[in-house]
């Protein structure tokens, strides 16, 4: 292929300054022109056998991109690395496609068995993706702790992202006209989706779809149900809630139905409206950076997000419990997260479920024991709304 593009030039008595010439790729290497009139003069040339990859120049622009190539024929030897600006960037995408489409072919008849996938041609797909910003973690849970939750291992080839396998599950529910979703490191990958992905990532990528959320109140994904990482990942990428100036809406996890629990008999539905904390005793910002809520009925439990620690969070979230006709109380506890996510138990109080009025929202202003004995300081409890509707 043929056409102008810039080109950073070596660096002389005026620095490295960007130069306009006229390009041909064939199957010699790539050479270059002072213009498209001179084209009996080359003014430069990598041949062919010195080409090593070429690939987008990730966040600097989406029309530049660089060329790496080896001193010698041999691989692996003294590499340098030139920069280019196409003129759009689609001729970027051609450009790098191209090249890279012309080293494969080298590498097939130098028995290398150069297919034309990236994965054999240039650098593992894997390093690649690790290399852009915020890819060390999970683009939605934020997971980068491998006993918690996998690494990302897989990506979302049009919204440039990686993410957990967990949070792969709800990619893949939004359906591919919203998320391909592909495997880092089963799938093949072509040069086209891998410049793609380097020119995204999940620091530019979430920098804009979640713009809208105030630093810190990210649900805590990891310990939520897979139908809350469904919900919060429709919010995100299908209805732009996150967007600076979006509703920052999610809409309801999906309950899960009687027929879905199994043998369990269950004697009704409790919902639990956590809407804040007042007068809580937080011991200090290092032992309890986190606040959340712990419900138990009988053996089931359900808990709020987390919250930075204050006297005074707001949750203003609505949980699900099932309860079976022995559980008489709701148990409530608040537990204080440290840095390191060492939890204590801060005080805890219970509501009996038969003395809810029925499918009814009931305002309970819940007290926290143990709570200070002295008059002159407010007792610490917990603003919550519950529904209980008992099955007929
Ligand atoms: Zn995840």
């Amino acid at each position: 292929m043929e056409g102008y593009l810039s080109k950073k030039s070596r660096l002389g008595a005026a620095g490295r300054v960007w130069q306009r010439r006229w390009f041909v790729l064939d199957g010699t290497g790539l050479r270059w022109f002072e213009d498209e009139s001179k084209r009996g003069d080359a003014k430069g040339a990598i041949g062919l056998a010195h080409l090593e990859s070429a690939g987008a120049a990730a966040h600097k622009s989406p029309t530049r991109f660089l060329v790496r190539c080896r001193a010698s024929a041999e691989r692996g030897s003294a590499a340098s690395v030139y920069d280019f600006e196409a003129p759009s960037s689609a001729a970027m995408g051609r450009w790098v496609e191209a090249v890279g489409r012309l080293v494969c072919a080298r590498g097939a008849r130098e028995g290398g068995g150069g297919s034309g996938d990236a994965a054999l041609c240039g650098e593992p797909v894997e390093e690649r993706l690790a290399a852009v910003p915020g890819n060390g973690e999970c683009a939605d849970c934020m997971s980068s702790d491998p006993k918690r939750q996998p690494l990302p291992a897989w990506a979302s080839t049009n919204l440039g992202v990686v993410f957990c396998i967990r949070c792969s599950g709800a990619h893949r529910k939004l359906g591919t006209h919203l998320s391909k979703v592909l495997s880092i490191k089963i799938d093949r990958w072509s040069d086209e989706q891998l410049a793609w992905m380097e020119r995204l990532g999940n620091a530019q990528v979430n920098a804009e779809l979640e713009a809208g959320l105030p630093a810190g109140v990210k649900p805590d994904l990891v310990s939520s149900s897979a139908e809350q990482v469904e919900a919060f990942i429709r919010a995100k990428y299908e209805l732009g809630s996150f967007l600076a100036g979006g509703d920052g809406f999610v809409p309801p996890a999906p309950r899960r139905s009687l027929q879905e629990v199994g043998m369990i008999e269950f004697a009704g539905l409790l919902f639990v409206q956590l809407v804040a904390g007042s007068h809580l005793r937080v011991p200090n910002a290092w032992r309890t950076a986190s606040l959340h809520c712990e419900f138990r009925l009988g053996e089931r439990r359900a808990r709020s997000r987390r919250c930075r620690g204050s006297p005074n969070p707001v949750w203003g979230e609505e949980l699900a419990i099932n309860r079976c006709a022995a559980d008489e109380a709701l148990l409530v506890r608040l537990i204080g997260a440290d840095l390191l996510g060492r939890t204590e138990c801060l005080g805890e109080g219970r509501v009996r479920i038969d003395d809810l009025p029925r499918e009814q929202p009931t305002g309970v202003d819940l007290p926290l024991l143990p709570s200070s004995e002295s008059a002159r300081t407010k007792a610490p409890s917990l603003g919550l709304v519950l529904t209980y509707n008992p099955l007929s």
